[in-house]
């Protein structure tokens, strides 16, 4: 027996997360339609989890006309798998490659003179000019040029500009409220984001493009759209603002396990670490191979229910590194080794979506869909899904 054969890939994977690219292309269409601009499809942390290259693929065809991620290497990912739209990195540390960016005609997001500087040094030595974004800080206060340095940042990238360094295509912020569409603060911003690309405009280097818009900002605030929007949780078909409904969204997600083991339970027994469910009844349990180093949150913990066959059953005991426990009653539910139990999906079909999830531990459903872990299969229905060059970056993904 050697180890390629068969290869690990093709091996049956006790846990898939199905990502349905017509959900994805339906997605963009809606934010574009209520943003009345163009997206620029935000794919960072492997697309939210669901695969960065297969989603980025679905966006594009879906008419999302650029990439954004945090990273460099993100984005040099996107460029290697050969996606050749525009791509915005826009968080980098000392050690980044701005020589990798500029290779890979990445447009780097800046967010000090430092930066600049190291960017200018690179273009130099590779004979190159950069394409760069001004991040400007509006009130944020994480990412982005500070406010006491912009005038000197604009300087410097005005001088970068005009020496052929640089070539600044865009100028943008990032919203505080986005998703309390009527705050103040969101005009504010706006209103300095204006300022500093009057700025821009008056030192010889004007942006091309300005963009200010998340997910909840694209949706409800088209005053703020300016050229482009950047939507990132809106594109997975999650509600950025639950209060305001779902925007017509679809979630393009859905996390399944087969169940592994079916037995019996006797009355006072109790289940998984520390025993912290004990069965009152003589019942029947079953084992579903998804822990929290798949993305499943122990403080779930008997608080989560899983759908299987149609029929939704409480999650018992301690959810574990790889597996948890569900109870299936003393009639067992008519559950049988081997069928699929959905953890969480559209909501269409009775099981819950990742929000149930978010909303029972106290977090936002951004934090449930990224945190599925890589040892989730990730699969992928609609849209192209079989076509020849999906399957090869599925598989390439998979490595
Ligand atoms: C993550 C991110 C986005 C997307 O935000 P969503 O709330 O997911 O739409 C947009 N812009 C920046 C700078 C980001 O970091």
């Amino acid at each position: 027996m050697t180890v390629t054969d068969p290869p690990p890939d093709a091996l049956p994977a006790a846990l898939t997360a199905t990502v349905d690219l017509d959900a994805i292309a339906h997605n963009v269409g809606v934010v574009r339609a209520a943003a009345g601009a163009d997206v620029i499809a935000v794919v960072k942390a492997n697309g939210y989890g669901h695969g960065a290259v297969p989603v980025a693929r679905a966006a594009l065809a879906a008419g999302a006309v650029e990439l954004g991620v945090a990273h460099i290497a993100e984005a040099v990912a996107l460029r290697n798998a050969g996606l050749d739209a525009h791509i915005t990195a826009w968080l980098h540390t000392t050690n980044a490659s701005f020589d990798a960016a500029i290779s890979a005609d990445v447009d780097i997001a800046l967010s000090s003179r430092r930066q600049l500087a190291l960017v200018v040094d690179a273009a130099r030595r590779l004979g190159r000019t950069a394409t760069v974004t001004a991040k400007v800080d509006t009130g944020l206060n994480r990412s982005g040029v500070a406010r006491d340095e912009w005038a000197d940042f604009a300087d410097d990238l005005a001088k970068a500009n005009a020496g052929g360094a640089v070539h600044v295509r865009a100028i943008m912020c990032h919203l505080v409220r986005g998703d309390e569409p009527d705050h103040p603060l969101n005009s504010q911003q706006a209103e300095r984001l204006d300022l500093a690309a009057a700025d821009l405009a008056r030192l010889g280097s004007p942006a091309e493009v300005m963009h200010i818009a998340n997910s909840p900002a694209a949706l409800t605030r088209p005053d703020l759209a300016r050229d482009l929007v950047r939507p990132g949780i809106a594109l997975y078909g999650c509600t950025p603002i639950p209060e305001r409904g779902d925007f017509g969204l679809v979630p393009a997600m859905t996390l399944r396990a087969e169940v592994a083991l079916v037995k019996k339970l006797a009355a006072g027994q109790g289940v998984s670490y520390n025993h912290q469910w004990t069965s009152d009844r003589d019942t029947v349990i079953a084992v579903v191979p998804a822990g929290y180093a798949d993305g499943v949150p122990r403080l779930l913990s008997n608080r989560m229910r899983v759908q299987v066959n149609g029929r939704s059953f409480p999650q018992v005991g301690r959810i574990c590194m790889d597996q948890f426990v569900i109870d299936l009653g003393p009639d067992g539910g008519g559950v049988a080794e081997g069928d699929i139990a959905e953890l969480f999906g559209t909501g269409t079909d009775g099981a819950p979506i990742a929000r149930e999830w978010a909303e029972e531990i106290g977090t936002i459903d951004y934090e449930i869909i990224t945190g599925v872990g890589a040892r989730a299969l990730r699969q992928y229905v609609g849209r192209e899904a079989l076509g020849a060059e999906t399957a090869r970056d599925v598989a390439a993904a998979q490595r």
